[in-house]
């Protein structure tokens, strides 16, 4: 008998339960999924076929347990139609065996059966079915159960298909930070060895600087002295452009004397001979610049006044030299009025921020930055100087480990600020 024969047929209904899920195929992928039909009569097996046809998906059919179970070993199921009633294995030893298997243990089974015993429903959802038809079986109703199970199964494999594309996804960011980590400790190695590389040539050049300038400082000083002497004794006797001659020497050795003893200044800034940093009352070494500066403050009637200054700890004979050259160029580059230089001192985030402010010429903003390198000046002969003032500046912020610069305007004076870590 015919497992489809004496039940009458349900209407079939697609736009509801499974036909409304089946409508949704279409945003899974395109792939057909496979049905395994176990069945010991062909003619079930056909009939099986006929019914689940329209599901469009691929059939597989087995006429024993032991073809089932060798289909199963090389294919996945969305789900398995299992005759229970078999000779050799019959379906409740196959499922047995199926469930043992690694590959087929979460496939679902619906047994198939003409007498359901309680025992053997028992037995069978025992073993792992997923439902019991009974036969003759209701095509509308098969269909809509493998209709759920094709469904699950493309959503399963989509599901792990999206799964692989995520670890692969996430492969490759590892891999790509990876990378970037190499990357990075490979810059960094770079940058050490460049550093060192870099404070070796320092030191070298600082060395170079010091022993020039030192050095240099011995056969001037002869060369001075003689042409004072040729001056002194020959003044008048060799004739006037002699005496220019011998001028122009005597200035020459004095300009040369000055530029030595800065870039010496210069070289010195970070070579401190061990001289430590201490807490340094701010309006002493003011007090003490403003002394040092006493010639030039009063043959200019300049007045320098100053806001309450803080102790911080510092290099003190360094700081002195700060404000020296400081107020000494706010005097030095003076307009026709009387120098006013005014100090004052700020306490931000960690830090003081110190402004030193006169009513000079002013600076044209586009030099602003570089008037703080060596031997930049903005003057000529006029103005002398070596240019080497505020680079010493800039050398002595920046070894207390802060920053300097300047604002104001042709005409309107200058503010140079600095700051120095609270
Ligand atoms: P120097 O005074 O020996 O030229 P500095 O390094 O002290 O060297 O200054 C560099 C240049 O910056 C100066 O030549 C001058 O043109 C300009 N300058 C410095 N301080 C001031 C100031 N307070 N007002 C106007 N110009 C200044």
């Amino acid at each position: 008998m015919s497992i489809l024969q004496l039940k009458p047929q349900l209407p079939m209904n697609t736009d509801s339960g499974t036909g409304a899920a089946l409508q949704k195929e279409d945003a899974l992928p395109e792939r057909r999924v496979k049905i395994l039909l176990v069945d010991d009569q062909p003619e079930n097996l056909t009939a099986l076929e006929a019914v689940l046809e329209s599901l469009d998906q691929e059939l597989v059919k087995a006429n024993s347990g032991l073809e089932a179970l060798r289909q199963l070993l090389e294919h996945d199921f969305a789900a398995i139609l299992l005759d229970v009633k078999m000779p050799d294995m019959d379906g409740l030893e196959c499922a047995a065996m199926i469930r043992q298997r690694e590959r087929s243990r979460d496939t679902p089974i619906i047994f198939l059966t003409a007498y359901r015993s309680d025992e053997q429903v028992y037995k069978g959802y025992y073993l792992g079915a997923v439902d019991y038809l009974q036969k003759p079986i209701v095509p509308e109703v098969l269909r809509s159960k493998v209709a759920v199970f094709v469904e699950l199964k493309r959503k399963n494999d989509l599901l792990r298909q999206k799964n692989i594309e995520l670890q692969q996804t996430i492969a490759e960011r590892l891999k790509a930070e990876d990378a970037v980590r190499r990357l990075n400790a490979e810059l960094e190695q770079r940058v050490m060895l460049r550093t060192q590389e870099l404070s070796r040539s320092n030191d070298e050049l600082r060395q170079f600087a010091y022993v020039a300038s030192h050095d240099l400082q011995e056969p001037l000083r002869t060369v001075g002295s003689y042409a004072q002497l040729l001056a002194k004794r020959y003044q008048g006797k060799l004739g006037e452009d002699a005496d220019d001659f011998i001028r122009y020497i005597v200035d020459g050795v004095y300009r040369m004397h000055v530029l030595l003893n800065d870039m010496l200044a210069y070289s010195r800034v970070t070579d401190t001979n061990g001289r430590p940093m201490a807490p340094a009352d701010c309006e002493m070494i003011l007090k003490t610049a403003i002394m040092n500066l006493e010639a030039s403050i009063k043959e200019n009637e300049a007045e320098i006044t100053h806001a309450p200054l803080p102790t911080l700890v510092a290099d003190d004979v360094q700081l002195t030299q700060l404000f020296q050259n400081l107020i000494g160029n706010g005097i030095k580059y003076r307009s026709t009025e009387t120098p006013k230089i005014h100090v004052t001192a700020q306490r931000g985030d960690g830090e003081w921020t110190f402004g030193v402010r006169d009513n000079g010429i002013g600076i044209d903003p586009k030099y602003r930055e570089r008037i703080f390198g060596i031997f930049k000046r903005l003057h000529g002969k006029e103005l002398p100087g070596t240019g080497m003032g505020l680079a010493i500046c800039k050398k002595i912020v920046e070894r207390h480990g802060g920053r300097i610069w300047v604002d104001g305007a042709p005409g309107e004076g200058s503010t140079f600020w600095f700051t120095l870590p609270a």
